[in-house]
């Protein structure tokens, strides 16, 4: 199936480079002495966070969590589910979320209130991309890197049904053939 999908280069993977270099410098100065818990939710953030996390040259903590929010194809599943929670204790302890798309909003809304509820010391939200389009929910992104068209995207860690992942560019989806 996947080789007749169209698939069209948004963003290059040094132009990803760039902007990864600019958001750990980012966040490098606002967390250098605070010892932060990088979040990251599966699976989709994996590339994103191994590169920035390579650029933040200071102590920090990794700790993922899984959402259930799309299942199969391109339409939200439309619930959204804590299917793997943290392992650590966030309470008093600033929280950087690390994302790979907000899209209409709801997953990083509803996964922020979560965290929120452990009562970490601080609490804010890293995302790769946003599509501002496409937003139902209003949310602060602290560190955003990329604003992407209305377009479903792919690569560079971001599947379509667990294809694609592999792609170094981030890439939309133009057709389906
Ligand atoms: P939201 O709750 O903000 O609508 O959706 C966030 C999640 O939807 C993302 O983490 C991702 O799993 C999925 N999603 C939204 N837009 C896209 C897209 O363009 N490409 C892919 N692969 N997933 C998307």
């Amino acid at each position: 199936m996947s080789s007749e999908v169209k698939l069209s280069v948004l963003f290059t993977a040094e132009e990803i480079a760039v902007v990864v270099e600019r958001l750990a410098a980012e966040i490098r100065r606002d967390y250098l002495d605070k010892n932060p818990v990088l979040i990251t939710v599966l699976k989709g953030s994996f590339v994103f966070l191994a590169d920035l996390v390579r650029q933040l040259d200071f102590p920090l903590e990794i700790e993922f969590a899984q959402l259930s929010s799309y299942g199969h194809g391109k339409e939200s599943a439309g619930k959204i589910k804590v299917v793997q929670d943290i392992q650590c204790d966030i309470k008093g302890r600033h929280v950087l979320v690390v994302e790979d798309i907000i899209d209409t909003g709801l997953t990083a809304a509803f996964f922020l209130k979560h965290l929120k509820e452990k009562q970490p010391a601080s609490l804010k939200l890293c995302s790769l991309t946003d599509k501002p389009s496409r937003t139902q929910v209003k949310i602060n992104i602290d560190y955003l890197g990329l604003t992407v068209p209305d377009k479903f995207i792919v690569g560079y860690g971001i599947d379509w049904d667990e294809k694609f992942r592999y792609l170094p560019d981030i890439r939309a989806i133009e057709d389906e053939g």
